[in-house]
């Protein structure tokens, strides 16, 4: 890392990077004659093409101090660097409670420790008519390791998983590493980014397994209506196929669409809820999430699929047994006006910075995002100079305005940037 990449290794995004190919070094010598018998190995050389950091990074080296500005970070998505996002009181001191009690410094069982487990069932049956149990919780470190357990348990060989396009690259990192096959379907723009249903259905064969969906959307920054919901859980039950509904940004929504749980849907299809306080808290280094299994049928269970977790889940590192054991407080006082006032803030940025790209031809908004903490936009190549395309034009502004923003490369969608609200 550069001197100026340490300066921001706070302020980056999860993993897309094309790293050189790692050379695979099975016998070196050294000087002394010696051969060394070990070397890296490439087991995860592509997945790790699909991370983001890479680009920040990039970026950020096209910074310059020779332009009199400071670098101004809005390709990150992590709000909590900022101290008008510094999550609630309540949540800080559940955490400071349980490390002077001492009771937050065992081992936990693989599953997560059983009130934290509780809370969680808790904090989701609020919004789902078929109420979950403890056993149908599974705590994770983070929303990212629930991605990583739900596809280690799916990855059959020759299996294939549907991925939205535009997307989240952590998806597509997980699924090449865990050898499922990866088939992407489209967001439609002009539909309030809902779900081309009918390119789910023109992808998908007997070797598919789930569907993923982001709701709300990372990064489109849509809240989906019922109705669409119901229809793709229509769609997944159809295929014999089961949804797994990435709802990590729940508590971060300030638009007028009301958030609905794909749970709901659970007597059409299994669903798997993958979630955490990382968003709406903004503690992402706290590091706790869960998978939760909204399937009233069993299909689960007789398929295999809950004992693979198990399973998998008994062979990986647990969230930290401090932040669990706070958990329940943390979600039982899930503060409405730390969620109303983050909420005010972002809805205020979003109408502040729509209005001010009216004035900027190039870089145009299609559509006002209601959640999650992006802005994309699309930009008009024909009213500018000598711009390839949206990364020309982010190491182009990051050069010359020492203004880092995200291209749209990386999450798959051509020609567009992303902004940090
Ligand atoms: C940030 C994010 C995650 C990862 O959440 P962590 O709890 O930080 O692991 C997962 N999915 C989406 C869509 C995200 O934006």
């Amino acid at each position: 890392m550069s001197e100026e990449q340490q300066a921001h290794a706070n302020l980056v995004v999860p993993a897309f990077r094309t790293e050189e190919e790692p050379k695979t070094q099975t016998q070196t010598q050294n000087g002394h004659g010696t051969v060394w018998r070990f070397g890296g190995s490439d087991k995860a050389a592509k997945a790790s093409t699909v991370t983001l950091r890479g680009v920040i990074y990039m970026l950020f080296d096209n910074c310059s101090k020779d332009v009199k500005k400071t670098i101004l970070p809005l390709g990150h998505g992590d709000p909590s660097v900022y101290p008008c996002f510094r999550t609630c009181i309540d949540a800080e001191d559940a955490v400071v409670d349980v490390l002077r009690s001492g009771k937050g410094n065992s081992y936990g069982p693989g599953a997560g420790i059983l009130p934290a487990r509780r809370a969680v069932a808790d904090y989701l049956n609020r919004d789902l008519p078929s109420k979950l149990t403890p056993d149908d919780i599974f705590l994770t470190a983070g929303c990212n390791q629930g991605i990583e357990i739900v596809f280690e348990s799916l990855a059959r060989p020759n299996a294939n998983i549907l991925l939205p396009r535009p997307g989240f690259p952590h998806y597509d990192a997980r699924a090449a590493y865990s050898g499922l096959e990866i088939r992407k379907f489209d967001l439609l723009p002009n539909q309030e980014w809902e779900i081309d249903l009918q390119g789910v259905e023109a992808i998908a064969d007997e070797n598919t397994v789930a569907l993923v969906v982001i709701n709300p959307n990372n990064p489109c920054g849509n809240v989906y209506s019922h109705d669409h919901l119901r229809k793709v859980a229509e769609t997944a039950r159809k295929l014999g196929i089961m949804v797994i509904t990435d709802e990590v940004y729940d508590q971060t929504i300030f638009g007028d669409n009301p958030f609905v749980p794909m749970g709901k849907f659970a007597s059409i299809v299994p669903v798997m809820t993958l979630g955490g306080i990382s968003k709406g808290w903004v503690v992402p280094g706290w590091k706790i999430g869960w998978i939760a299994l909204n399937d009233p049928e069993g299909v689960l269970e007789s398929t295999k699929v809950v004992q693979s977790i198990k399973q998998n889940l008994d062979i990986t590192p647990d969230p930290s047994t401090i932040i669990q054991a706070a958990l329940p407080t943390i979600l039982e006082k899930a503060d409405k006006k730390f969620f109303a006032k983050k909420n005010k803030i972002l809805r205020h940025n979003v109408d502040l910075v729509c209005d001010r790209l009216k004035d900027i031809p190039c870089v145009v908004c299609p559509k006002k995002p209601e959640s999650c903490t992006y802005l994309l936009t699309k930009l008009e190549l024909s009213l500018l100079e000598n711009i390839k395309d949206d990364t020309d034009f982010c190491v182009k502004l990051a050069r010359e305005e020492n203004l880092v923003f995200l291209p749209g490369k990386p999450i798959e969608i051509k020609i567009h940037m992303n902004l940090v609200i």
